[in-house]
């Protein structure tokens, strides 16, 4: 990464965003043109089937500062991220989001920070007033438990951030795992790091991408990455299950040498069906951790470019 007279690169994820995206790209130029004249725009398209790209290539031919990336398919938001903050070349890097979700008047207060000297901005949710209560509640459910179980909090940072160049170099060159999660990863790596509040507002059109089921694997995937307690469950769950043989057995024992008969056929079924459901539950947590170490071992790269607009020359960086 350079820093070729470029102050401040917008790195912006954007999937199926072809009905916002102009909205996004605008306000965003509004923004930077009021901090400096050396901005750069970096559109990454995770993927989209729709006209996104196209949405991009226009704003590019319409202001060379806007520059996009368009991926082979759909690798994720953290793959699309990474692969802008590994173009960008800027003094500052910012990621937002490009459905208008992160205000982009905000950028103005943590480029302030910066220069003051702080080294990561952080922009933090106020409220999270968008999303039914199921939303919000299991939202905060697992940030209070990430902090709880990683040791670090992450609370309501969101992926709105400003990263000092050398932190954002430092996240795509030395840190070689596959599964980076910036929302983590920026608050473990320590430095001067501080925080913006803002609201988040609704998405002005069209609907997030994250239905349940990719929220829990994202939730998982990022646990996962940071701490390997829940391996540690399974040999506790094992006492447990030694705790209870050895009190279901005494009693069992005692009333043999009473000579009374043993009785207790529902006991047995219960310790059966728990144990069973015990074991399960322990080769899953393995088995996902294995399933973790064998996806860093194939060592494949986290995102694939299919096309590329507005870059000098293409240095592929991953
Ligand atoms: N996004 C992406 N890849 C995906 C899903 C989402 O790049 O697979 C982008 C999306 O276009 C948006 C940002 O990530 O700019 C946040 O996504 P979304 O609004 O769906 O999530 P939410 O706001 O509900 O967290
Ligand atoms: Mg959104």
């Amino acid at each position: 990464m350079q820093h070729e007279n470029v102050f401040i690169s917008l790195v912006i994820p954007v999937f199926k965003e072809e009905d916002v995206i102009m909205l996004t790209l605008n306000e965003a130029t509004r923004v930077l043109e009021t901090i400096t004249q050396d901005y750069e725009i970096v559109a990454v398209d995770d993927g989209s089937t729709d006209k996104t790209f196209t949405r991009v290539m226009e704003a590019h031919q319409a202001n060379h500062r806007i520059k996009g990336l368009r991926f082979s398919r759909n690798f994720g938001k953290e793959a699309a991220m990474l692969a802008g903050m590994a173009r960008a070349k800027g003094q500052v890097v910012v990621t937002m989001d490009g459905d208008l979700q992160h205000p982009p008047g905000l950028i103005t207060e943590m480029v302030e920070k910066w220069r003051k000297g702080a080294q990561i901005v952080h922009g933090v949710k106020q409220t999270r007033q968008y999303g039914g209560l199921f939303h919000r509640t299991s939202a905060r459910i697992f940030y209070d438990l990430f902090s709880k179980i990683a040791g670090f909090k992450i609370n309501n940072s969101s992926d709105f951030k400003l990263l000092d160049a050398q932190i954002a170099s430092l996240l795509v060159r030395d840190f070689p795992e596959q599964q980076r999660f910036l929302r983590g990863l920026s608050c473990w790596v320590g430095y001067r790091q501080e925080s913006v509040t803002f609201e988040v507002s609704e998405r002005p059109v069209g609907e997030s991408s994250w239905g349940l089921s990719t929220l829990f694997r994202y939730g998982w995937n990022s646990l996962t990455s940071y701490t390997s307690l829940p391996l540690q469950l399974v040999p506790f769950m094992g006492v447990i299950m030694l705790l209870i043989s050895v009190v279901l057995g005494t009693e069992t024992l005692v009333s043999r040498i009473r000579g009374e008969s043993i009785s207790g056929f529902a006991t047995l079924e219960i310790t059966i069906l728990f144990s069973g459901s015990m074991i399960m539950i322990g080769l899953g947590i393995i088995g996902q951790y294995l399933a973790r170490v064998y996806d860093e071992l194939k060592k494949r790269p986290s995102f694939l470019v299919a096309d590329e607009v507005g870059f000098e020359q293409s240095t592929r960086s991953e």
